[in-house]
């Protein structure tokens, strides 16, 4: 199933999409009711993020390829950083270089939702606490992270976290291709098999560490490829099985 989050009426809404329509449920992304009587075209859609979340736990060199092109070791366990909810940025909407930075990338991944709360989950249980998936580009402002040493600017500005277009709660991701194009150009294609640590460990290893909440997401890491963003860029992260999630830059 494919959760929608959308504005009705000014206010956000939950949908599940049906053919090219998304139909309006009772409750919300987390708290699914029952369907209404209501619809909305996929295409008149005003998309939200699909979660609002309370943090947004990022993997750090989860795909070898990446860590070769940025000259770093592929690690021996996990590498977390956090970016701030405040980053998150719906489908549609603009990334908006700042001015500090004169090297913005895109980083496309795969983010995974949860849907309860989780503290110390073993590797074997994640998929208790996993709402779905959903598509997300890990903005980064790559000079400012360079000369940071620690990724906390370069990582949290606003807009840095686009996330959606839905949340897919029926999908195994150990093996989903993961594109992410630049003006229709690829420039990723790569494959969530190619992560350093799956799912299952990553939710092991980062819920020894913090608890996390319903809504919160994961990023979990991008493969080969990433590059720098420019004004009126138009970016794509699509993901096998979710769909694609798609930005302007400015
Ligand atoms: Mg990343």
């Amino acid at each position: 199933m494919k959760i929608y989050r959308f504005l009705h009426a000014g206010r956000p809404a939950a949908g599940v999409a049906d053919g090219d329509r998304i139909v309006r449920y009772e409750g919300d992304v987390l708290h699914l009711g029952e369907p209404t009587s209501d619809s909305i075209s996929m295409a008149d859609a005003e998309l939200l993020a699909p979660v609002s979340p309370s943090k947004i736990v990022a993997v750090g060199r989860n795909y070898a390829e990446h860590a070769k092109e940025l000259g770093n070791e592929a690690p021996s366990e996990p590498i977390i950083f956090l970016k701030p909810p405040s980053a998150v940025l719906p489908p549609n909407g603009t990334i908006v270089r700042p001015p500090q930075s004169q090297r913005v990338d895109f980083e496309g991944e795969l983010a995974i939702v949860i849907g309860k709360t989780a503290r110390n989950v073993s590797r074997d249980d994640w998929q208790s606490v996993v709402l779905g998936f959903t598509c997300a580009n890990d903005v980064t402002a790559r000079d400012l992270q360079k000369k940071d040493v620690q990724f906390t600017r370069g990582k949290s500005f606003d807009t840095f976290c686009p996330l959606g277009p839905c949340i897919e709660t029926d999908l195994d991701p150990s093996s989903l291709a993961l594109r992410t194009r630049l003006n229709g150009e690829t420039k990723q294609n790569g494959n969530t098999h190619d992560m350093v640590f799956n799912c299952a460990v990553i939710i092991e290893f980062i819920t020894s560490v913090m608890t996390l909440l319903p809504g919160d997401v994961i990023l979990t890491g991008t493969p080969a490829g990433v590059g720098p963003l420019a004004a009126g860029d138009r970016v794509e992260v699509e993901i096998e099985g979710i769909g694609v999630l798609r930005n302007s830059v400015s």
